[in-house]
């Protein structure tokens, strides 16, 4: 591999005609190096903002032809260096269109982020299905690794996907959906960019709920929290449930509904033990954008962006989550959460979560699967925090979880080739045949 062969004049080499912009100036490259994780540096040889997808075709084909390592970077939210290359780096938020909203469908470019989605169709009072906490997220990036919301019942991010076009990585332009090239679109969506570069989506809408109503329960016993949790979300009256810990232990429930038909809240409530509830109001839309607000706070407050986030997140079976977090949080120091740092727990309908490249933890029977998040931020990284997600890592593998690679564990092949299990073979052959030149998204060392 050469990955600067691409180094020479800055939009077209005498190969490739392109019509973006290709850079390789020092400071166009450096800009790229580092994602969300902020330890791991990799700094492009050239850096493309395409114009249009036939750049990204073009790139990718030369890339193939050179051996040129090449990857996707959508807002580089991940924290290992998942979207990192000493290749070439392509900027998809240079194409971040809105296409079309229909009446229950929306196309969207991959460079576009979530944000501009639930706001463009709020105003026509609908809403994607499935929101992360977080909307400043790319279309690609969250298609590529799982886009799981705080909802229980929506499924994630790649449940709501119609059709993709993906640029394989020998160059080719491939439109997939469910009904057809099935096996490319499994592969695609949550696939960690290994087979394809996601350029465009189709995705579905619903109407969007007028109110919320919140329920937000404090604890000072972490069993009382999970004899709630497991009671909110068993009746699954309420939208979305998740839990955050750090000092004591807070559970919230939102309700979403139409304005006319607010929830009952002695009966949401009923035989629930909290030491404490608040109870609030909002619209839909401030409601699922807070996260943002508060991102928008911390970056400002705690220059959040430049603290480490040697993040860990690990799915669960129903049946140990309670364990395995009791145990991660009576060893946990506060430096291992560190100020700006969180520690969530959601929890999701398994049978919503249909995607066969989103690896999720053993059948335990429940119909119930949780995610348990460690988001450390610090001032002081040290490797230290990333042998501590190994192990935490191992505990989880243990106790039948898997990986939601959207963070930190160290990962060999033969880890990769444990995480998708039976599917490991068909997904080998599917990499040989869409990437024969092993070019794509070489970050997570997946192949
Ligand atoms: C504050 C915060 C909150 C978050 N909350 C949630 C949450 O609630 N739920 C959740 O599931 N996740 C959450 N995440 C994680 C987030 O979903 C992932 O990190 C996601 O990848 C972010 O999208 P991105 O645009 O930043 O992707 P990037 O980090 O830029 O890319 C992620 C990976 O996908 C590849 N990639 C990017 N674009 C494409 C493309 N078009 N085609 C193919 N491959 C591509 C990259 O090469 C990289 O390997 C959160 C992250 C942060 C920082």
């Amino acid at each position: 591999m050469a990955p600067n062969k691409l180094n020479g004049p800055s939009t077209c080499t005498p190969e490739v005609s392109l019509q973006g912009e290709y850079s390789v100036d020092r400071v166009s490259r450096e800009r790229v190096s580092q994602d969300a994780g902020r330890y791991r540096t990799k700094v492009p040889a050239g850096v493309l903002r395409p114009a249009s997808v036939e750049d990204i075709q073009e790139i990718v084909r030369r890339c193939a032809r050179e051996g040129i390592p090449v990857a996707a970077r959508g807002l580089a939210n991940t924290t290992d260096g998942q979207g990192l290359t000493d290749g070439v780096l392509i900027d998809m938020t240079a194409l971040d269109t809105i296409h079309e909203i229909g009446a229950d469908y929306a196309i969207v470019d991959a460079g576009a982020d979530w944000l501009q989605l639930t706001n463009a169709a709020n105003a026509r009072g609908l809403t994607p299905p499935a929101l992360t906490g977080f909307l400043g997220l790319t279309f690609g990036g969250t298609l590529s690794l799982g886009g799981i919301p705080p909802a229980i019942q929506s499924g994630g991010q790649v449940d709501s996907v119609i059709e993709l076009e993906v640029v394989t990585g020998t160059g080719e332009l491939r439109t997939c959906s469910a009904e057809h090239d099935k096996e490319l679109f499994e592969a695609v969506l949550a696939g960690l960019g290994q087979y394809g570069i996601i350029t465009r989506a189709t995705v579905r809408l619903g109407v969007a709920p007028e109110r919320v109503r919140g329920h937000e329960l404090s604890y000072s016993e972490l069993s009382e929290f999970f004899r709630d949790f497991r009671t909110l979300l068993h009746r699954s009256e309420v939208s979305e449930l998740y839990g955050e810990f750090g000092e004591g232990q807070h559970l919230s429930a939102f309700t979403f509904h139409q304005a006319a038909e607010p929830p009952d809240d002695a009966y949401v409530l009923r035989d629930l033990t909290p030491t404490e509830t608040t109870i609030s109001d909002n619209d839909f839309l401030p409601h699922v954008t807070r996260i943002d607000v508060a991102v928008e706070e911390l970056r400002a407050a705690l220059d959040w962006d430049h603290r480490a986030k040697p993040w860990l997140t690990v799915w669960l079976p129903e049946t140990t989550a309670e364990r395995y977090v009791t145990e991660v949080l009576d060893n946990l120091t506060p430096t291992d959460i560190g100020a700006g740092g969180f520690v969530l727990l959601y929890a999701h309908r398994r049978a919503k979560l249909t995607r066969p490249s989103l690896r999720l933890p053993q059948d335990d029977g429940s119909d119930w699967v949780y995610l348990f998040t460690l988001m450390t931020a610090t001032t002081d990284f040290s490797e230290d925090l990333l042998t501590r997600n190994r192990t935490l890592y191992d505990r989880a593998r243990a106790l039948g979880g898997t990986r939601y690679p959207i963070e930190s564990v160290v990962f060999t092949q033969a880890d990769w080739a444990d995480h998708y299990g039976d599917r490991w073979p068909h997904l080998q052959q599917l990499k040989h045949t869409t990437d024969p030149a092993g070019i794509l998204t070489p970050g997570p060392g997946v192949f």
